[in-house]
């Protein structure tokens, strides 16, 4: 979410004449758009800051000066804090507040004193309706936030606290967007919220829809090949989505559910609001909706009081389920969470011992799933070119990166690719017969090999 915002916080400069830049020496204006889910992510920030302070004063010794600002979660949770560490920060503004970035920018620079301008506030009135209804393309596969917030409170978790309240955008505004992002040249888009399938927007009659029937309008909208979602909680799981997963074909069957933990004492401190038993039963209407749909979740190790047999437990989660990918973590302290006042912390050396054990067999699943690709064909929609001559580089419907030899195909095209290599972070393959002929649906034989 934050390059879908960093994106418009560019869309909202550009009438100012702000580009994006990659030239961090020559930008007038440099922003950071911070994380605040752990504290590495929080800590980057004032490494960078350090790091910019030096190039403002080169600059403003030559008389260009540099505009600094600090955005997103870790501004909304330390905004005063960033303006007493770090002087030279001009503006320091929260996820919400963006809109009204060409306002700060006019009273940073008029401000005689240097005194740096925080706009941290959840203004009563939502930033989308005050965003450029204009934006630079995004390419092949473009973002689309339609949910922000989260309402779950998740005890070890910051996010309802920088984020704010559960929001979803309403239906005719995410179609307009979507139909521009989709004019401009994308054929991919990845629908974005915290929460994104509590997702409940209003449509034009007033009547409220869910998550399910967005994508199956979504995919009405000519030359728009797929449609992705991220991050969900299982338990806003809801039926009508679960069949939209059997019925759009534009709907890739690769699905990032966190789950966490395999122990329901763990789940229930975490406050997740679900049981593994639920989780399971959610992956099998899954499975059983779509056929061959791969999956990828999210795992925090080391949570206060998390027993070696609660460890066990999620390993035993995760041999059963089978996962395409994951993401894992140590247990991290979150200032204001209640997890983080528990009595009962988990001492380092046994969260990096789990975290390793965790992340071979994750690892190992990894590696199984993308090598039972090998000798299959897939559809790949070519979002980039390679490095080496008519090579593009493309992602299959489980979102893995391949490369092939493809003359004369455009970027933007779906195309049968046969795959012949494995390797660290991409697939290989070559290109099986006309582009145009290709299907989303990866082969059934694709499904049966990889075991779903
Ligand atoms: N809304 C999503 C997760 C968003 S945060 C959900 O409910 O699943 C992204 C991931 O960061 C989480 O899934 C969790 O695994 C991790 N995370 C969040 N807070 C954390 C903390 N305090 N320590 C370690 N990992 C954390
Ligand atoms: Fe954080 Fe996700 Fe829980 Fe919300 S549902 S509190 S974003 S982990």
């Amino acid at each position: 979410m934050n390059v879908y915002d960093s994106a418009r916080m560019a869309d909202v400069l550009a009438p100012l004449g702000y580009a994006s830049s990659d030239a961090l020496d020559d930008a007038d204006m440099v922003i950071l758009n911070t994380c605040h889910i752990r504290e590495k992510a929080s800590e980057k920030v004032y490494s960078e800051l350090g790091r910019l302070r030096h190039l403002k004063a080169s600059r403003t010794a030559l008389g260009a000066g540099m505009v600094i600002a600090v955005a997103g979660c870790v501004a909304q949770a330390e905004g005063e804090e960033i303006l007493r560490r770090a002087p030279h920060v001009d503006i320091v503004l929260g996820p919400q507040t963006y809109h009204r970035l060409p306002e700060m920018v006019a009273r940073a620079t008029r401000a005689a004193d240097g005194a740096g301008v925080l706009d941290t506030e959840f203004p009563g009135s939502n930033k989308f309706d005050h965003l450029p209804g204009e934006s630079a393309p995004q390419g092949i596969s473009a973002f689309l936030s339609v949910q922000e917030g989260c309402d779950k409170f998740c005890t070890f978790c910051v996010v309802p606290y920088t984020r704010g309240a559960e929001f979803s955008r309403p239906v005719d505004q995410i179609l307009v967007e979507a139909g521009r992002v989709v004019d401009q040249g994308a054929r991919e888009i990845t629908l974005l919220g915290q929460n994104v399938n509590a997702y409940h927007g209003v449509e034009k009659n007033g009547r409220v829809i869910g998550l399910g029937q967005l994508i199956r309008q979504l995919s009405k909208i000519e030359d728009l090949v797929r449609l992705r979602y991220t991050t969900s909680h299982p338990h806003d799981m809801e039926a009508e989505l679960i069949a939209a997963h059997g019925e759009v074909d534009e709907l890739m069957p690769y699905l990032h559910l966190p789950v966490q933990s395999g122990s329901d004492r763990v789940l229930a401190a975490m406050n997740r609001g679900h049981t593994v038993e639920t989780y399971r039963d959610t992956i099998a209407a899954l499975r059983q909706a779509r056929p061959g749909i791969a999956l990828s979740s999210d795992f925090i190790v080391g949570f206060p009081g998390e027993t070696d047999a609660d460890f066990e437990a999620t390993l035993e989660l995760v041999r059963d389920i089978e996962f395409a990918q994951a993401y894992s973590f140590k247990y991290n302290i979150r200032p204001g969470t209640p997890a983080g006042t528990l009595e009962d912390q988990v001492s380092e050396p046994v969260k990096e011992a789990r975290l390793a054990i965790l992340q071979d067999v994750l690892q190992e699943q990894q590696n199984a799933f993308n090598e039972a690709t090998v000798g299959q064909t897939v559809p790949v929609l070519f979002e980039r070119e390679g490095r080496h001559a008519d090579q593009l580089v493309g992602r299959t419907p489980y979102n893995q990166a391949v490369h092939a030899v493809a003359p004369g195909v455009d970027l933007g095209i779906l195309a049968n690719v046969r795959i012949d290599s494995c390797l660290t972070h991409s697939l290989g393959g070559v290109l099986t017969d006309s582009a145009k002929s290709a299907l989303n649906r990866p082969a059934v034989e694709v499904a049966e090999r990889l075991g779903v």
